[in-house]
């Protein structure tokens, strides 16, 4: 296949301005590295921040955001043994680790001091063309279309590891702050695979009908107009009156974790994942009293990313796509801060091959 010189590209120029679609020259593979064509690319809300550049660490810029890149391996950098072209791979949130620290040799390699993080430290996949780590691609099931492939790599990938974080077994209930956002509504998808009871927890009735009916989740509380406290206790409410067994905070909201810790039953898990800038308190004495935990959970492995892509290829995961063109970048970020998309848009880059 003939690779261009040049492609068309996504880039943050500068931080909280609207993003700029322009051309820029094709990257060539590195050693151990390969050159994906990308066929379509899921919007997360991480890329959002990246555009604001709202956290305490920021990229350098210009970069091409985007993590969540599905495509074909078009050529391969030198010492490449493990893909081959025609390879159906997708390059995901962790570009590469050091590979040799305790985290990486005991398979943590997500917590590693030494990574590159795709469409932050290294350029990603609101582009034709991307590089990706040979060692670190997900490798995307036959039966899996890219389109549905594309949310999988992030949002599918970090709430099916967040929920393996809760602990929560097989009959027990995980609450969902977030639910039906680009990772809630696979998060509630990966939740009943595992025999979890889920309470949905979204901004607004007009999920309701969604999270019920469509995800088929076993609860819904709308947070819109009511105070925390309010909130902690509907969700108890319906989780057989004491609270779930876990929680996972997807809500970009700082408030959503003090709610995802007050609201678990005793010896529950809450696992923070949303990364809004700030802080939150925690009350000590119910924390304590109640061996409550929190804990954080960034993405996933490298063996998580495939386990999880595995088990959407079962068929009993299916994302909700809206497909949009690249040049609809800066609409799509205006929708999702106004919280208007249900499920994930995923930019079609090129046609399926
Ligand atoms: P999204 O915008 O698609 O979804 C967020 C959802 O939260 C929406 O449905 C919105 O209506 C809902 N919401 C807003 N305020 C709420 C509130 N107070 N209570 C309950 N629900 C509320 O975003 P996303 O792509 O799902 O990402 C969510 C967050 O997770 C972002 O901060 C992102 O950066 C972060 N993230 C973290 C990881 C990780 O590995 N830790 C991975 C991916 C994304
Ligand atoms: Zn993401
Ligand atoms: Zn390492």
């Amino acid at each position: 296949m003939a690779i261009p010189a040049t492609m068309k590209a996504i880039v943050v120029e500068e931080f909280g301005k609207p993003m700029v679609l322009k051309n820029v020259p094709v990257p060539s593979p590195g050693y151990g590295q390969v050159l994906v064509k990308v066929i379509t690319s899921g919007v997360c809300h991480t890329d959002l921040h990246v555009r604001d550049g709202d956290w305490h660490v920021k990229p350098t810029l210009p970069i091409i955001p985007g993590h969540e890149g599905a495509g074909v391996v078009v050529k391969l950098g030198e010492g490449v043994t493990t893909l081959k072209i025609g390879d159906r791979v997708g390059h995901a949130w962790l570009h590469d680790s050091c590979g040799g620290c305790d985290y990486c040799l005991s398979g943590w390699e997500t917590v590693c001091g030494d990574q590159h993080q795709t469409g932050f430290a290294a350029n990603g996949c609101f582009a034709e063309y991307t590089v990706a780590e040979a060692n670190y691609v997900g490798r995307i099931p036959d039966n899996v279309s890219f389109a549905q492939a594309s949310p999988l790599l992030c949002a599918g990938v970090t709430t099916y590891k967040a929920l393996k974080e809760t602990e929560a077994k097989a009959g027990q209930w995980v609450a969902i702050l977030g639910a039906c956002g680009g990772l809630g509504h696979v998060g509630c998808q990966y939740a009943q695979v595992m025999g979890l009871k889920v309470c949905a927890i979204d901004f607004g009735e007009d999920k309701r009908c969604y999270a019920l009916d469509g995800l088929k989740c076993d609860a819904y509380v709308d947070v819109k107009g009511k105070s925390s406290q309010e909130v902690v206790e509907a969700v108890k409410a319906a989780c057989d009156g004491v609270g779930p067994h876990g929680s996972i905070i997807l809500a970009p909201k700082p408030e959503a974790f003090r709610q995802g810790l007050d609201m678990l039953r005793p010896m529950g898990f809450a696992v923070g994942v949303s990364l809004p800038p700030g802080e939150f308190p925690v009350d000590i004495f119910t924390l304590i009293l109640q061996r409550k935990t929190l804990r954080g959970s960034i993405v996933g492995t490298r063996k998580d990313l495939n386990e999880s892509l595995i088990l959407a290829a079962g068929g009993k995961i299916t994302c909700t796509v809206e497909e949009r063109k690249m040049e609809d970048i800066n609409q799509i970020f205006d929708d999702m801060v106004h919280g208007k998309i249900k499920g994930r848009c995923v930019l079609r880059i090129a046609p399926d091959p």
